[in-house]
């Protein structure tokens, strides 16, 4: 199989622009900033801060965070995607993104977004290309599918555990 015919693996490492310069602290216009996000019939509030140090704490109240230590919501924050966020107004999302453009943090929310994305195409690739029958001549195409999952896989774990350990890094 081509690289071309592979689209998921073209979607893996890209990296953030060059010259994307942080914000200083003090030219922080506001600082925290919260936002609700809303969910079914519950709602979460999510409260990004930027420390002295240049730390930024991005905390989230729903389940998946205190389960799986990363949520949705704040990956979607972190590439400022506002759909389902209360309270956004263009002040408070000006505010946010001076708080995170260019941190560990605003760089991995990225990259755990595009590892995701690419994840996922891969699994549909793999549910919907699959093999009936994966013997015989099909076994290559099989196993093409079959790594392109385990390469988006292992790289979705390296960004799902960097992002862990900023989100906890309190
Ligand atoms: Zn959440």
């Amino acid at each position: 199989m081509s690289e071309a015919s592979r689209p998921a693996l073209g979607n893996r490492r890209r990296k953030p622009a060059f010259g994307t310069s942080i914000v200083a602290l003090d030219q922080l216009s506001r600082n925290p900033v919260e936002f609700t996000v809303a969910e079914a019939d519950r709602s979460y509030r999510i409260s990004a801060e930027r420390g002295p140090s240049g730390k930024v704490s991005l905390t989230c109240q729903c389940d998946d965070s205190h389960t799986n230590g990363w949520c949705r919501h704040r990956v979607d924050l972190l590439c400022f995607r506002y759909e389902r966020v209360g309270g956004a107004t263009a002040e408070a999302r000006h505010a946010f993104e001076a708080i995170v453009t260019g941190t560990a943090l605003g760089n991995a929310g990225g990259d755990a977004d595009r590892a995701l994305t690419a994840f996922t195409q891969c699994l549909t690739a793999f549910d919907q290309r699959r093999p009936a029958n994966a013997l015989g001549r099909n076994l290559g195409k099989f196993t093409d599918l079959i790594s392109d999952l385990a390469v988006c896989a292992s790289e979705l774990e390296d960004a799902l555990t960097t992002l862990r350990h900023l989100f906890e890094r309190v």
